[in-house]
This record gives structure tokens, sequence and C-alpha cells, in this order.
């Protein structure tokens, strides 16, 4: 599929892998919907797309909430006429150990990585069915594949989304509709940075075989090769520096 000209409706994306992949859509000619619950920043990142030449508009939603994604791509089609592509990448994750992980920081893990994924794929793809198919990326994680000790919610709702886009992916071929998902390695963003993670940080480097952290550019550029590649569907890409290889 050719970008140019595509409406592209990216969640999260007022930082890190999201900002990255919505001005990479924008820079391939397409009309970017920067969607995040971020007011602040995803009206920056709006802005600096804009500024670059590209078609853009915020929408301020907390896909979490089914209300708020029907907007979302309410608003796309209302600006642009249509959903091509959508990436389902807004998430979060919650440290801690199982025993002590309320109902509440684990149920907010879910409803933002996994229900975020059912609301924009169901939304987008009523969008899809109309004008004849598009293109599903959801951001999974090697915490989709892998264990990690501390990251109970976060590993079941990575998991979820491995299974979720190929049921999509399975349940759509037929449409036209294409579904993978992108599972990043530890990746420099909002949520991971040495900043924020102090001496743990070193411990994470050294897990990838590679030598350091992924950039969100490199996670971009992953989504855009499963929109351009016709023939990918049902599966996740692992972007990881050779994480999970070991
Ligand atoms: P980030 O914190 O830089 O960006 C996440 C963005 O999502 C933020 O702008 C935030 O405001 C937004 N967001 C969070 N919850 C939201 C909600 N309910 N509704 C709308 N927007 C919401 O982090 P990132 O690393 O760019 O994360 C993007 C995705 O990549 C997430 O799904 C994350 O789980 C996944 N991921 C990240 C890494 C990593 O190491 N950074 C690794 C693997 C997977």
């Amino acid at each position: 599929m050719e970008i140019s000209d595509k409406v592209a409706v990216i969640t999260g994306a007022a930082s890190g892998i999201g900002l990255a992949t919505a001005k990479l859509l924008a820079e391939k000619g397409a009309k970017v919907v920067v969607a995040d619950y971020n007011n602040e920043a995803g009206e920056a990142a709006k802005q600096e797309i804009a500024n670059s030449g590209a078609e853009a508009i915020f929408v301020d939603a907390d896909v979490s909430k089914e209300e708020d994604v029907k907007k979302m791509i309410r608003s796309a089609v209302e600006q642009f006429g249509q959903v091509d592509i959508i990436f389902n990448n807004a998430g979060i994750g919650v440290q801690g150990m199982t025993h002590e992980l309320s109902y509440e920081d684990y149920h907010k893990v879910i409803a933002i990585n996994q229900d975020g994924v059912f609301f924009g794929s169901k939304y987008a793809v009523q969008e899809m069915l109309k004008t004849g198919g598009g293109v599903i990326i959801n951001t999974a994680s090697i915490l989709g594949s892998v264990g990690e000790p501390t990251a109970f919610a976060y590993n079941a709702s990575k998991g979820a989304v491995n299974l979720m886009t190929k049921s999509l992916a399975l349940q759509y071929a037929k449409d036209n509709i294409r579904v993978n998902a992108i599972a990043p390695g530890y990746v420099e963003s909002g949520m991971v940075n040495k900043e924020s993670l102090g001496d743990y940080y070193d411990g994470l480097v050294a897990k990838h075989p590679i030598g350091r952290l992924g950039r969100p550019e490199e996670i971009a550029s992953a989504v855009a090769f499963v929109v351009e590649n016709d023939f990918v569907t049902g599966t996740t890409i692992m972007v990881d520096g050779g994480y999970t290889a070991q």
C-alpha cells in the first residue's frame, strides 16, 4: 500500500514511538490523526507535523474509553473522509509483584493496552469495510512473548495483543484489511530513559545483544514496512536488538 494520501490514525502519538510514527507517515504523505489523552503534548505534536507541511489534526482521546475511540474515528472521517491506517499504539506499564498488585492497577493496564486495541480496531474496521480495505498495526512488545517478573499485567496485555492481531488478520483478510503487530525491545521514550530508570537502565542495555536500546524511529520504520508490504498479515515483527533471540 502506498502511504501517500492515506489517512492514518495514531494513538499515543504525543510521545515516543507514536510520535516518531506519526512524523514518518506524515513525511511519506499521509494525512495524520494524532490521538492521545495528553492534550498539551498532543497539540504540540500535531503542530510540529503541520509545520512540516503535512495535513494533521489532534484528537483528545483516552483509548480505554469506547466513546472516546468512537469519537476519534468519527473525527478522522469528518476531517479526511476515511480511515486507511490505524496504529493502536497507546500503552502503559505498571511495575510490581502480583501478590501486591491491586485490581485497579492491573485493570488499568489491560484497559489501555488491550481494550484500546479492541476499540481502535472495531471502529477503524467499520470504516475500512466501507472503503474496501486498510491496515491495522498494533504495538505489542518483547514482553508479549517472554515473561518479565515484575510485569504481570503488561505481559498479559501484550500477549493478548499478539493473538488479537492474528484473530483480526484471519477475520478480515478477505476484506483487504491486513493486521500486524510490532514488538519493540526496550526503546528510549517517555516510559524508558536513563533519567527515569537510573541504575536499572544499564541492566536493560545489557539484555539487548546489539548493545543499546532502540530508537522510536526504528519502530516507526517497521510500521511503515508493514503498511507498504501487501503480503504481510497476521504476524508480530520483533524489532528488539536481539532480545528475544536469546
Ligand atoms: P511513551 O510514554 O513515550 O508514549 C506513550 C503515549 O501514549 C503517551 O503520549 C501517552 O500520553 C499516551 N497514552 C497512554 N495512555 C493513553 C490512553 N489511555 N489514551 C491515549 N493515549 C495514551 O511510550 P512509548 O514507549 O512510545 O510507548 C508506546 C507503546 O510502545 C506502548 O504500547 C508501549 O507499551 C510499547 N512499548 C514500549 C517499549 C519501550 O521500551 N518504550 C517497549 C515495548 C513496547
